[in-house]
């Protein structure tokens, strides 16, 4: 028996190491074993939806056999636009009487896609959620408050459903409203909470308006972070920021939300969860496959997924696998942070740049707050990359020299990364806009400037 019963798990849920300890520890072998037979059950089911039934490959495959993992590499991507062209419907696999609840990804880049979630689909999506969270360190005794959108956002009831199994206390907080964010974690003493990076750093600000300091005035000891991406420096300021452990947290709807790879608290990596998903990196230009260690895009399967399976999933996203063993004994294999999707590159003057080379670079400097932009532009007939940077507020002072020797440190420790000289303007404190949901770093206005 591969799952242990509730009651054993709540038993003793405050000593154990894992959630799932046979499941989290599984030898490849056997894990290999179980994917396998949970792939051999995905496609019957993908099979029935009217996107997969007319795949040619995943028939003959059915009638064949699948004898190994590799053969996976036989059956065609399943893109972003395949899941908007055969919207709404098109993926379902199941009875509609089944499905219980949908989720829609957030639009970042641009029309939202749709997943379906029956019964069995929304249990195992709170399992591997509460699995996620323990890794993180997350308990039973724990305070939890989620700071995430509810609603189509994966992050709201993914979360939720996460936290209720694990059996924290938790606290819905929605998005925003910064000043109940802080009532709530003072007056009911929230322990963990789950944020996007880029709101951290406002609430921090709210907190130090107030008069308060999240290290001495709250007994947040750890942090969940993710759905947008973020380098280790901005990491590191968000735990110096609130005194906790800050853990990096992926997911995206197509492959359920929140809950598909987390990290434990070695914070090296972050475990994806292979029984629930079959992984690969492929080279985005030549679609083959990458061996681990190297640095290309995410394709996932799911392998436990009733309602809607989806088959070698090209996420955009980038990143590697990290070779080697986890010092806490979980086998399921570690992803490197998310450096970005292949679209996020864009390419000014001839260079190709990625947004978080750009973070990377203003997170390591004392005097550069929380909030930057990068502007696009076409100005006196060539094209401009602005980087506006908010300053910290002991930064923004009136002396002029010194703002502009920080502002040609900046330009030249960008034009070193990036290989191209931007224009630099510091800005306030606050002054940048901001979302409430994830953060807009790029705007392009070189079409529209022409
Ligand atoms: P959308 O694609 O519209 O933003 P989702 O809400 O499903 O919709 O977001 C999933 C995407 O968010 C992922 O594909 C990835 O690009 C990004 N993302 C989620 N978690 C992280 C993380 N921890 N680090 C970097 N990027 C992340
Ligand atoms: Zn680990």
């Amino acid at each position: 028996m591969i799952m242990e019963s509730d009651a054993t798990r709540a038993m003793d849920s405050e000593n154990r190491t894992y959630w799932e300890s046979e499941l989290e520890t599984l030898p490849r072998a056997e894990l290999e074993k179980l994917q396998l037979r949970r792939l051999n059950e995905s496609l019957h089911l993908a099979a029935r939806s009217p996107h997969y039934a007319k795949c040619a490959q995943i028939g003959r495959m059915l009638r064949e056999g699948i004898k190994s993992i590799e053969q996976i590499r036989e059956l065609p991507f399943t893109t972003k636009d395949d899941l908007r062209q055969d919207f709404p419907w098109g993926f379902l696999a199941a009875d509609k009487r089944e499905v219980i609840r949908l989720h829609s990804s957030s639009g970042t880049t641009g029309n939202p896609t749709v997943v379906f979630h029956n019964q069995h689909d929304l249990a195992s999506w709170a399992n591997l959620m509460a699995r996620s969270l323990y890794a993180a360190g997350v308990r039973q005794t724990d305070v939890f408050q989620n700071m995430s959108g509810y609603g189509l956002f994966t992050g709201g009831l993914g979360f939720q459903y996460g936290i209720e199994r694990l059996g924290c206390l938790s606290i819905p907080a929605g998005a925003g409203n910064s000043l109940r964010q802080i009532k709530l974690m003072r007056d009911f003493g929230t322990t963990v909470a789950h944020a996007i990076p880029s709101y951290l750093g406002r609430l921090h600000e709210v907190f130090l308006a107030e008069g308060l300091d999240p290290r001495r005035d709250t007994q947040l000891h750890t942090l969940v972070i993710g759905a947008e991406p973020h380098t280790e420096e901005q990491r590191r300021r968000i735990e110096a920021m609130f005194g906790v452990k800050a853990y990096n947290s992926f997911g995206l709807s197509e492959m359920n939300g929140p809950g598909v790879a987390f990290e434990c608290t070695e914070q090296n990596g972050l475990h994806i969860w292979e029984d629930a998903y079959i992984v690969e990196i492929i080279d985005p230009q030549t679609l083959e496959p990458l061996p681990d260690g190297e640095r290309g895009e995410l394709v996932m399967t799911t392998l436990d997924r009733q309602a809607m399976p989806v088959i070698r999933y090209r996420t955009r996203d980038l990143t590697r696998i990290l070779p080697g063993a986890c010092p806490c004994g979980r086998t399921h294999r570690r992803i490197d942070r998310i450096t970005g999707r292949s679209d996020d590159m864009f390419i000014i003057k001839g260079c190709n740049v990625f947004p978080m080379q750009v973070e990377g670079i203003l997170m390591k400097l004392p005097e550069v707050g929380d909030n930057y932009r990068i502007i696009l532009d076409h100005l006196d007939d060539q094209d401009e990359m602005i980087v506006e940077v908010e300053l910290k507020r002991e930064w923004f002072s009136g002396d002029v020299e010194r703002l502009t020797r920080l502002q040609r440190r900046i330009a030249h420790l960008l034009r070193d990364e990036v290989l191209l000289r931007p224009l630099v303007r510091l800005v306030e404190p606050g002054s940048l806009p901001r979302t409430e949901s994830k953060a807009v770093r790029v705007i392009d206005r070189r079409k529209t400037s022409k």
